[in-house]
């Protein structure tokens, strides 16, 4: 077991812990946690994948209290009726979301949430926020604790004044940083899939990811975790080389999610 993989010491005290599970066009999956209230931000993977990549950071599935669903894309939605049916857990979706999703199947509870509308699971303070996405209303997420806040914005084309609002002041970001735009630009997809990854409801480039966090960064930044790598037109190396040029006005870690496994568990005081 080398030391990536290795169960990480839970601290006494945090506000939140943080763990990609899965990141990519073959599935993604947020565990958040404040040691007592546990959420998954998107299921795209299979239950026994998502229990899996739990269990092998030393996280319970038994003790997940909800999932949250960003957009009706399979890669963000594919665990979610059987775990929600397994650990009977409520599913928070949008009403557009959820009227496009008749292939969930049976869920145990679902709880509609508006973006734009803060709501609450226990302690846990959610704020969904639109982004550009070619999905009926996709969202991203800030979650805060104590004063402590982070954000999830994956799947977006375009950054917009408001996206880039809700991202301020968070002292951990999942960033997407799907494709560098050489590789796009002369790599195998199809023209229309090209345009589609490049328009506005796409998804964003190492560029425009670069080019947002060098305005977002801040001193109290501590974590940056690139996400939903696109594996033909990206490398974790490029996105990393690109994007770490960015932060030069903080310290914060930055990191790359992966796709097929999780990454460490990361506590926020
Ligand atoms: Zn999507
Ligand atoms: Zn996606």
């Amino acid at each position: 077991m080398n030391s990536d993989t290795r169960k990480h010491q839970e601290p006494h005290e945090y506000s939140l812990a943080i763990c990609t599970l899965a990141s990519g066009s073959k599935g993604n999956a947020t565990y958040i946690s404040d040691g007592h209230t546990s959420i998954l931000i998107d299921a795209g993977l299979s239950g026994i994948e998502l229990q899996r990549r739990l269990t092998s950071r030393g996280l319970d599935p038994a003790k997940l209290d909800a999932i949250i669903v960003s957009h009706e894309h399979s890669d963000h939605i594919k665990g979610v009726g059987i775990l929600s049916r397994r650990y009977k857990l409520p599913v928070y979706i949008n009403q557009p979301t959820r009227n496009v999703l008749a292939g969930l199947g049976r869920l145990h509870e679902i709880k509609p949430f508006e973006c734009g509308t803060t709501f609450n699971i226990s302690n846990l303070a959610i704020h969904p926020f639109s982004i550009s996405h070619d999905a009926e209303d996709p969202a991203g997420f800030t979650i805060g604790r104590n004063g402590t806040r982070m954000a999830i914005a994956t799947d977006l084309g375009i950054v917009t004044a408001m996206v880039k609002e809700h991202l301020k002041h968070c002292t951990l970001l999942i960033l997407e940083a799907n494709h560098d735009p050489q590789m796009l630009e002369t790599g195998p997809y199809p023209w229309p899939l090209k345009q589609r990854i490049q328009s506005r409801v796409g998804h964003l480039s190492n560029t425009d990811s670069k080019k947002l966090l060098h305005e977002l960064q801040h001193e109290k930044l501590q974590h940056v975790i690139l996400a939903h790598l696109s594996e033909i037109n990206n490398t974790p190396h490029k996105a990393f080389a690109e994007v770490s040029q960015a932060l030069t006005r903080c310290k914060a870690e930055l990191t790359v999610a992966d796709q097929y496994a999780s990454g460490p568990v990361i506590y926020l005081k």
